[in-house]
């Protein structure tokens, strides 16, 4: 792919058959245009952070794609609405919560866009996820800055 870069997108669902949507959305990624899916985590459980309802699934995915970040955001939020995800209020459970983490080295910040994502380095749900895939974009340090949240893989 001409002019791509390596995005990192972390996915999140806590309502319905949580494990489903997440895989239904990896597979929704790896569906989308100029886009093609590297790796996938494996699925984990996690409690809520600032959020409440059942446990999370989570898992994180690197793409290569050659959309924009901004147009790689869209896409995933008609995912995000297309698994009946609402916002009824900040950190609501929700069916489907997709987070551009990383996308290539590229420091971005806008009122809709903030890349990396400001809060990774303090969710073990992003990190833990991440260390598997991608061991090397995650420090000893950051994981054990995070060792007391309960994720289970
Ligand atoms: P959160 O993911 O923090 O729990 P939301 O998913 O409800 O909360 O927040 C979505 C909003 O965050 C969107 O309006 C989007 O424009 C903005 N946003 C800013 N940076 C990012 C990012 N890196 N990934 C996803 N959404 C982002
Ligand atoms: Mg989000």
């Amino acid at each position: 792919m001409r002019d791509s870069v390596v995005a990192t997108i972390g996915l999140g669902a806590n309502l319905g058959d949580a494990a489903a949507t997440v895989q239904v959305a990896i597979a929704s990624i790896g569906a989308l245009a100029q886009t093609q899916l590297l790796r996938a985590s494996s699925l984990y459980r996690s409690a809520p952070v600032d959020s409440s309802g059942p446990d999370y699934v989570n898992a994180v995915v690197q793409v290569r794609t050659a959309l924009s970040a901004p147009a790689l955001l869209a896409t995933l939020q008609t995912i995000e609405l297309a698994a009946g995800r609402e916002r009824p209020y900040r950190n609501a459970p929700r069916t489907l919560d997709l987070d551009l983490l990383l996308y290539g080295d590229a420091h971005i910040s806008s009122p809709a866009l903030t890349v990396p994502h400001p809060r990774m380095q303090q969710r073990a749900f992003v990190l833990l996820p991440l260390a598997e895939i991608a061991p090397q974009l995650v420090s000893a340090a950051a994981l054990h800055a995070v060792r007391g949240q309960r994720v289970q893989r």
